[in-house]
């Protein structure tokens, strides 16, 4: 189907989906991924950055969505002119979400900095692993939440969103190896 007024990257994600309705500022349509869906598994939107976000409420991973769609993970990325991330508004720890969301955003700030500091292989390995932490707790923040709240959406679009960034973290550190790999075999033969 076609969706008019939805940004690029969302809308080609989109266009390969069956059943789309539109809630809100986000969508739901059947899951084309291995949970046999036969209804609006499904739930895209929109991230910052223009990048889409994915989730399938019967539990596909987000590769194998990727790959039913007949796309790369890469695709979710849309260049986008917009500023990367929109400020987290300041936090008043009155409960447990807001504490446990304090938690993990430093978290993600030593994650940044660490980025920096190590060789790439390192930073990638690292980052793979650091991002499937946040999904894993991003999942627990977002069953404390429970039901269709808002700190819950929050929750399931991060969570997609760091489990984006382990696929291509992987994904990079994959075409590192092999470039190592053939410099390795050209100092080989040159021998
Ligand atoms: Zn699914």
């Amino acid at each position: 189907m076609t969706v008019l007024a939805a940004p690029p990257g969302l809308a080609r994600v989109l266009d390969q989906l069956q059943h789309v309705r539109r809630m809100g500022d986000s969508w739901r349509g059947k899951c084309p991924g291995p949970c046999d869906d036969h209804h609006a598994a499904l739930s895209i939107r929109e991230g910052s950055g223009g990048r889409v976000l994915l989730y399938c409420f019967k539990g596909c991973q987000l590769w194998e969505i990727v790959c039913a769609l007949g796309l790369k993970v890469s695709d979710l990325f849309t260049r986008s002119k917009r500023p990367r991330r929109v400020p987290a508004p300041p936090l008043r720890a009155e409960t447990e979400y807001e504490l446990a969301r304090a938690m993990v955003l430093r978290e993600e700030e030593s994650l940044l900095r660490m980025r920096n500091r190590w060789t790439p292989l390192w930073a990638l390995s690292d980052a793979v692993r650091e991002h499937s932490k946040l999904v894993q707790r991003y999942r627990q923040l977002a069953a404390s939440c429970g039901g269709e709240k808002e700190g819950t959406w929050f929750c399931l679009a991060e969570a997609a969103h760091h489990q984006t960034l382990a696929h291509l973290a992987a994904h990079e550190a994959d075409q590192l190896l092999t470039e190592v790999r053939r410099g390795h075999e050209r100092q080989a033969q040159a021998s």
